[in-house]
């Protein structure tokens, strides 16, 4: 949206899982603003590159460039998630028995213990924020209701909305529609493009009609490396693509 250079700029990464690398020297940005969309054959190395932007696998080689920050491969995932980067993981990882609303709250401040969070008294900014959070998720007639009891995609949403609660300026998100009914497919595509409004969305999917509906950019991994990148069309009319998908050669 705004000239500032990537929010994210990955420069010749490699990691290797018992010597198989799962990326080979992969560099990879995106702008701030940006709702990317990454996908590849299964083992392409899509999960292990959100893997270590959030600091959770340290690669073998290479940085990572957040923002203006240093190279923070070596942070701790902790630092990194203080810094700005938001993880949503493939299984929702939400506080079950918690209500909707206690789990945003529970986000909002990571230093705090569930105890400490769940009894301090929420500022009147805090409060706003958690109800336009809950109305973007599409959970505000549901703040107190118990997170167990919600749809999978609700889960999802929740988790989403998690991460936007932490004030992640970059939002990693693991294939979130998969098991998601279509209509609960197009909600997500539309929650994602109102939150790189505000903020950078990286997103893994397979899905290629959701890909479609949100895409701007594609970037397409293959083998630990960045294969092609453009608009959906270009990279599905790429040949190199086309022989990955159609499994030629
Ligand atoms: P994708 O998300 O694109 O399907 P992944 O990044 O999960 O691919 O995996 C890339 C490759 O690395 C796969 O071959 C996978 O088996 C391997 N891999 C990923 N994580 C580990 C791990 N912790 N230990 C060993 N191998 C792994
Ligand atoms: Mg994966």
């Amino acid at each position: 949206m705004t000239d500032r250079g990537s929010i994210i700029y990955v420069e010749n990464l490699t990691v290797s899982f018992d010597g198989f690398k799962a990326l080979d020297a992969l560099s990879f940005f995106m702008d701030y603003g940006e709702l990317r969309l990454v996908i590849g054959p299964n083992g392409a190395g899509k999960t292990t590159l959100l893997d270590v932007i959030c600091g959770k696998v340290k690669p073998d080689n290479g940085r990572v460039i957040f923002g203006r920050d240093a190279d923070i491969s070596t942070y701790r995932e902790h630092e990194i998630a203080q810094l700005g980067v938001g993880r949503k993981f493939q299984t929702p990882s939400i506080y079950l028995h918690h209500t909707v609303r206690e789990n945003l709250e529970l986000s909002l401040d990571q230093d705090k213990s569930v105890w400490a969070m769940l009894f301090r008294q929420l500022s009147s900014t805090e409060r706003d924020r958690l109800d336009e959070i809950l109305a973007m998720i599409g959970l505000a007639e549901k703040p107190h209701q118990i997170a167990a009891s919600l749809s999978h995609g609700e889960k999802q949403w929740l988790e989403i909305g998690m991460v936007m609660a932490q004030d992640a300026q970059l939002l990693l998100i693991d294939e979130p529609v998969a098991g998601m009914t279509d209509y609960e497919t197009e909600q997500t595509g539309l929650l994602l493009q109102a939150i790189a409004k505000e903020r950078s969305v990286l997103v893994i999917e397979h899905d290629m009609q959701f890909v479609r509906q949100i895409a701007n950019k594609v970037s397409v991994l293959h083998e630990g490396r960045l294969l092609c990148e453009g608009s959906v069309d270009e990279v599905q009319n790429n040949e190199q693509v086309m022989e990955i998908y159609l499994g030629r050669g």
